[in-house]
C-alpha cells in the first residue's frame, strides 16, 4: 500500500500517519517528493484497509500496490532513481558506458584495455576477478590479486571500477577494492548474495538471469533495495531462446518494459547479449535507441589470447568508433554522451 499525502499536508500530519502505520506493527517508508510526500508500507501479510488510511488527516489517497515488488515499482516512486558511482550517474540524461575486459588476466592486460577505453571516453571500467564459468576447468579469475590489479589500474587510469561478486564473502572483498558490485546472470536469484549486496554501501549492477522474466528481475532488485540499498542498476544481457546465430537473444523490449514498471535505471550488455564480436556494435546502437541508460561492453586488445569471452570482445579501435557513433546517436533519443568520468552526470 502506498499512502499519498495531500500537497499541503503538514509535517505533523505526516508523522501521525507514520505513527498509525507503525502502531499496527508495520514499517512506514516516507518518500518526500517535489510536490507531495508519499508513505510506503511494508511488512503486511494480507491486504490493508485503505478506507482506514484515507480517513487520516492530510491523506489524499491510499493506493494498493498490485505488483509483487513494491519499492522498485513506479507506483512506489514515480521519479527515476539516479545511481551515482563516484560521480558517474546512471538514470539521468547522460548515457553511461562501462567497458573493459571480461576478466582481469594480468596487470599489463588490464592496464592496456583500461587506458584504451578511457581514451575512447568510457565512464567506468569493468573486469571480473571472480568468473562464473560453465566449466570448472575454465579460467575462474585471479581472485583477490585480480581485485588488487583493478584497484591499481583504477588509480592510474582514473576510472571507477565495477566487478562481480559470486557469493557473500566475495562482496566483502569487492567492497575493499571496487566502486560497484556486479551480480551476474547466474546469480540473479542467489538470495543470500542479493541480501548481502543490499547491506552494502556500494551501488549494485544486477544482471537479468538468462531465463528470468521481468517480474523475477524486479523481485531480485527488491531483495537488494528492501535490505536498505537503493542504488541498483539493472542490466539486460540476453536470454536463452531457440535462436543459434547468437549466444543469447538480447531482449531489447525489456528496456521500455522495465522503464514503465520501475524507477531503476537499466543498461544493456550487447557483448553477452550476442556473444559475437560483429553483432556487438549494431546491438549497442539499438539498445541506445530503445532507451537504455547505458551500455556495458567487453573490450580486449588481443581477443585471440583472451582467457574468457574473446569471441565477443571488441577491439579498442571498434570501441572508439562506437563511442563516436553514440555521441551522434544520443541526442536523437534525448540523451547526452559526455566524455570523461568527471563530466558524466
Ligand atoms: C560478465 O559480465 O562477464 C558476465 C559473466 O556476465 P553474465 O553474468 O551476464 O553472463
Ligand atoms: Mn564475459
Amino acid at each position: 500500500m502506498l499512502v499519498v499525502m495531500k500537497k499541503d499536508a503538514t509535517p505533523r500530519q505526516i508523522e501521525r500517519v507514520i505513527a498509525a502505520i507503525e502502531g499496527q506493527g508495520l514499517t512506514a517508508h516516507a518518500i518526500p517528493g517535489a510536490q507531495r510526500t508519499a508513505i510506503g508500507i511494508t511488512g503486511n501479510r494480507g491486504s490493508l484497509d485503505r478506507n482506514l488510511l484515507e480517513t487520516l488527516e492530510g491523506v489524499f489517497e491510499a493506493i494498493p500496490v498490485s505488483k509483487p515488488y513494491k519499492q522498485v515499482s513506479r507506483e512506489w516512486q514515480p521519479e527515476d532513481t539516479l545511481v551515482d558511482v563516484k560521480g558517474v550517474v546512471f538514470g539521468g540524461k547522460s548515457l553511461v558506458v562501462i567497458a573493459g575486459p571480461c576478466a582481469v588476466e594480468s596487470y599489463e592486460q588490464c592496464r592496456t584495455v583500461a587506458q584504451a577505453v578511457k581514451d575512447a571516453g568510457a565512464h567506468l571500467l569493468r573486469g571480473g576477478a571472480f568468473k562464473p564459468r560453465s566449466s570448472p576447468y575454465s579460467f575462474q579469475g585471479l581472485g583477490e590479486p585480480g581485485l588488487e590489479i583493478l584497484a591499481r589500474v583504477r588509480e592510474e587510469v582514473g576510472l571507477p571500477v565495477v566487478t562481480e561478486a559470486l557469493d557473500p564473502e566475495g562482496v566483502d572483498l569487492v567492497e575493499k577494492y571496487a566502486d560497484m558490485i556486479q551480480i551476474g546472470a547466474r546469480n540473479m536469484q542467489n538470495f543470500s548474495l542479493l541480501k548481502r549486496a543490499g547491506r552494502s554501501s556500494l551501488p549494485v549492477l544486477l544482471k537479468r538471469g538468462m531465463s528470468a522474466t521481468i517480474d523475477e528481475l524486479l523481485l531480485a532488485a527488491e531483495y537488494v533495495v528492501s535490505e536498505g540499498n537503493p542504488n541498483v542498476v539493472l542490466c539486460e544481457r540476453g536470454v536463452r531462446t531457440f535462436a543459434d546465430h547468437t549466444r543469447n537473444t538480447l531482449d531489447l523490449s525489456a528496456i521500455p518494459a522495465v522503464e514503465r514498471l520501475s524507477h531503476l535505471p537499466i543498461v544493456a550488455d550487447p557483448s553477452h547479449g550476442t556473444g559475437r564480436r560483429d553483432k556487438v556494435v549494431p546491438m549497442a546502437r539499438a539498445a541506445v535507441a530503445a532507451g537504455a541508460d547505458g551500455l556495458i561492453i567487453e573490450v580486449h586488445h588481443d581477443p585471440a589470447a583472451a582467457l574468457s569471452d574473446g569471441y565477443q570482445a571488441v577491439l579498442p579501435d571498434m570501441f572508439r568508433d562506437l563511442m563516436a557513433e553514440l555521441g551522434q546517436l544520443a541526442p536523437v533519443v534525448g540523451r547526452e554522451l559526455r566524455s570523461g568520468t568527471a563530466a558524466a552526470s
